[in-house]
């Protein structure tokens, strides 16, 4: 397994268990269940055969809860729109008709927008210029037409949007996430910290099993990255959005900028949304995305992300492939590291610190980690070390699916003893198992040892042979 992760989103491309376990084979270590497109029951039936997927491989494949959060849509009629042409927009209450008018479902956006604003139908394909504002309705200019299919997503680019951050139904799909043990939680169009505190509110004691991820997708996520970052787990730099709701070209820029705040607050990273996009359609992928894969490898993130490609394409598997494939030469091929100090608040990130130094200064390996809430292998883990590989024992079969998430970690189940030293050798014996290790192979170990009733984090350097 390499060590970037892989994130699929599910859909009538891969719901069934053939194709998820040819999958698994491929590469991936995360899916994405999409509360936008689905019911509780798909979703439900695709956690089970993932279960069961889990019983039989050697990691376990986590799951990912993305919220569809406060979306506008268009309603269910289709539409040709005509470059040139005008076209009148209805908004709640009045009811949806087939008058040859677009419906949008959200009731406020007459009063929110103003001659010139632009309004963007399925995911930029098509533009609309807000011309004049009538009672209850709007005129607008086609710049750009098309076909519209039904309930397409809608952007306002660079308008606030006054939809809560957590809608009822994304409430809903939060509570049904809980009762089925999901690991993350992606939350959509996260505009500022206070999403992170509802979500941990309604998270409540279970908040801190399950790892919250702020999905940044428009200029307000952008300008307030610094408060959000120091309220989550991770950051999704969710692209699809994102790219409509800022001027495109600034799109790099902004990547490169929440990488590199994800390495030095030593958060979680995903870039997500079209990194094989063309892959929904053909077998191979384009130049451009083989190096936008390799890129988001380079700026250090911890998951890369499939959506149409394996929920939805021709090619879910030769998807994971090639991506997978990508992701492991471009490991192979470390640059400088992307950030030369990241911010060190607690005393166990500069045990970890010194860790990665010994494993790099002696050419070893790997860092065995001994965790029960997981922290510690995440603290390791998010100073994306090159080419170390992290083993992490936990006795928690949640803790162990939670890492999957997490860089260079390869969590394992193991027992844990009153005598520390017995738990070590029991993790030997498991690193033995993998075949990776030569016999003079060496590894270090961080622990945290008892000395007078303290607990006392310590490292040492240990013989993988018994
Ligand atoms: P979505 O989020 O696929 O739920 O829209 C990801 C993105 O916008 O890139
Ligand atoms: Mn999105």
């Amino acid at each position: 397994m390499i060590n970037t992760r892989i994130i699929c989103t599910i859909g009538p491309a891969s719901n069934d268990y053939e194709t998820l376990q040819k999958m698994y084979d491929a590469g991936m270590t995360i899916v994405r269940l999409n509360m936008s497109h689905g019911s509780h029951k798909s979703h439900s039936e695709v956690i089970e055969m993932i279960n069961r997927l889990n019983r039989e491989v050697p990691f376990p494949v986590g799951l990912l809860l993305d919220t569809q959060g406060p979306e506008i849509r268009t309603g269910s009629s289709e539409l040709d729109l005509v470059e040139g042409d005008q076209i009148r927009i209805e908004v709640p209450p009045s009811p949806e008709k087939a008058d040859g008018s677009l419906y949008i479902n959200y009731p406020q956006l007459i009063e929110t927008v103003n001659a010139g604003d632009k309004v963007t139908v399925d995911s930029g394909l098509v533009n609309l210029k807000v011309m004049e504002k009538g009672a209850g309705h709007l005129n607008c200019l086609i710049m750009d037409g098309g076909h519209i299919k039904g309930r397409r997503h809608v952007n306002l680019p660079g308008i606030h949007v006054d939809i809560p951050a957590i809608t009822e139904k994304d409430k809903s799909d939060i509570l049904y996430g809980m009762e089925k043990d999901i690991d993350y939680i992606a939350l959509s169009f996260v505009r500022d910290k206070n999403a992170a505190f509802e979500l941990k509110k309604l998270l409540g004691e279970n908040g801190n099993k399950i790892k919250i991820i702020a999905k940044i997708e428009n200029y307000e996520g952008v300008n307030n990255l610094d408060e959000i970052i120091r309220e989550v787990d991770g950051i999704m730099v969710a692209r699809g959005d994102l790219g409509i709701e800022i001027d495109m070209e600034d799109l790099p820029a902004i990547q490169r900028g929440i990488a590199h705040l994800c390495a030095v607050h030593g958060k979680g990273l995903i870039i997500a949304t079209h990194l094989l996009e063309s892959m929904i359609e053909n077998p191979i992928p384009t130049r451009a995305e083989v190096t936008d894969i390799a890129n988001a490898v380079f700026e250090e993130a911890d998951a890369i992300m499939l959506s149409g490609e394996t929920a939805g394409g021709k090619y879910p598997v030769r998807a994971v492939e090639h991506m997978v494939r990508t992701a492991r030469k471009a490991e192979q091929h470390p640059g400088a590291r992307f950030v030369k100090e990241m911010i060190k608040e607690s005393s166990f990130q500069h045990i970890a610190a010194a860790a990665i130094q010994l494993v790099n200064d002696l050419k070893l390996k790997g860092i065995m980690v001994f965790t029960q809430s997981g922290q510690s292998a995440i603290t390791v883990s998010s100073f994306r070390p090159t080419n170390i590989k992290i083993y992490a024992f936990t006795d928690s079969g949640k803790t162990r699916k939670t890492l999957m998430m997490y860089r260079s970690v390869f969590p394992f189940l193991i027992k844990f003893h009153d005598d520390f030293e017995e738990t070590v050798q029991s993790a030997l014996e498991v690193l033995r198992e993998t075949r990776e290790f030569d016999d003079e192979d060496q590894i270090v170990v961080i622990h945290e040892i008892m000395t007078k009733g303290n607990l006392v984090p310590s490292i040492q350097v240990r013989d993988i042979k018994p």
